[in-house]
């Protein structure tokens, strides 16, 4: 769903882009010079500069705007910077902390300034002030550089809490996390004719649930079983509970531009994020431990399951039509605290035309569902063996 408003992703650009940040965390981890901004889908969108004036860091405010779309005038004579994004007016001068969205007053601890003839805004303005404009919370993890823009809206409203687990199966030795993408509030994409992302991902998610219901060997779990809004945290936190042993997170793509079109795969690699030569305590250990070494033979194992799934079910996806890019490697955010093999996957693009036809067929949930299904089931079969 990030396509929609970032601009098309390409991802073999973002994992040079997550080793080139990687590259440059593993120097001095405190010595932060870039901030990798993270969509909702936890894949990176883009790396802004960070520059150092006394005590705060900023980044420049071209960035910025590049990052949310938006426009701006700056008046010299004031020192006054107007933007719009998003169809709100934000409104500062250079050295005063007070900024207007809209015309209501935000005070920042730090004022915007000029770095070399450039506008730059504290960090501070993308944690405090972009939330207000683009209604989604923005975190940010200062040591490890990442600015993490959720799929959550930012005025929190409150929905019940339900249990989320569902198993199917009783005594099974398979642990199959299924995470519906999105739910509740959060929507997701939309197609042209009104489906949402959250609600196609459901459905494959229950079928899944209901063809694997009868096979002997396999627990299968959702994260949702309903319409409902669940934050990142919560979905990972109910599979590591589960001690899942491998995790699919189920999604759709939608981007601007129509050559974009078919499934993408992506496999959780935070190695990708840690770079090499630092300490892989934080990597992904099949049993749920998160304190192993480097070059582990658990961690490759672990990494050979997501790889084994994606290439399977890009195998499968392909079987019914539809095309796509296999197995790109990443450190999904989303995933990041996930203590099991995780694959993302992107089923199609709602924004596709030749997509779109493939998902009006009337047995299109029962045939993607299928291919998940059949996947699941090799992967199974390779770890009995
Ligand atoms: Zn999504």
């Amino acid at each position: 769903m990030a396509d929609q408003r970032y601009g098309v992703l390409r991802p073999g650009f973002w994992v040079f882009v997550c080793l080139f940040w990687a590259f440059m965390v593993s120097d001095v981890m405190a010595q932060v010079t870039h901030l990798q901004v993270l969509d909702a889908d936890g894949r990176s969108i883009a790396l802004l500069e960070l520059f150092q004036r006394q005590s705060t860091k900023y980044v420049l405010e071209k960035e910025v705007k590049e990052l949310f779309s938006g426009t701006g005038i700056y008046e010299s004579v004031m020192g006054r910077v107007t933007l719009t994004i998003m169809g709100k007016k934000i409104v500062f001068r250079l050295r005063q902390n007070q900024v207007k969205v809209d015309g209501e007053e935000y005070v920042l601890s730090a004022p915007p300034v000029s770095i070399s003839g450039n506008i730059a805004v504290p960090v501070e303005f993308l944690t405090v002030i972009m939330p207000a404009v683009i209604d989604k919370q923005i975190t940010l993890d200062q040591n490890n550089g990442i600015l993490q823009i959720s799929g959550e809206s930012f005025a929190k409203d409150s929905e019940p809490r339900t249990d989320s687990h569902v198993p199917v199966g009783s005594d099974a030795e398979f642990r199959v996390i299924i995470d519906p993408g999105h739910g509740g509030r959060d929507t997701g994409s939309r197609t042209k004719i009104g489906q949402l992302e959250k609600d196609q991902t459901l459905k494959i998610a229950q079928q899944i649930k209901a063809m694997l219901a009868a096979e002997e060997g396999i627990d299968v779990y959702l994260t949702r079983s309903s319409d409902r809004y669940l934050t990142t945290t919560e979905r990972v936190n109910s599979a590591n509970t589960l001690r899942g042993h491998v995790y699919l997170s189920i999604h759709f793509n939608w981007s601007p531009f129509q050559r974009s079109r078919g499934f993408g795969m992506y496999v959780n690699n935070n190695r990708t994020r840690l770079g090499p030569g630092l300490n892989l305590g934080a990597d992904m250990l099949s049993s749920g431990g998160r304190d192993s070494v480097n070059s582990s033979p658990e961690i490759k194992l672990f990494l050979f399951r997501a790889r084994w799934l994606a290439k399977e079910l890009a195998k499968q996806l392909e079987s019914i039509g539809l095309s796509g890019e296999q197995n790109k490697e990443a450190f999904l955010a989303d995933m990041d605290d996930l203590s099991m093999p995780g694959v993302l996957v992107e089923v199609l693009y709602f924004s596709n035309r030749q997509d779109q036809i493939i998902l009006s067929r009337p047995d299109f949930i029962n045939s993607v569902s299928r291919a998940f299904c059949d996947s699941i089931l090799g992967l199974r079969d390779v770890l009995r063996n």
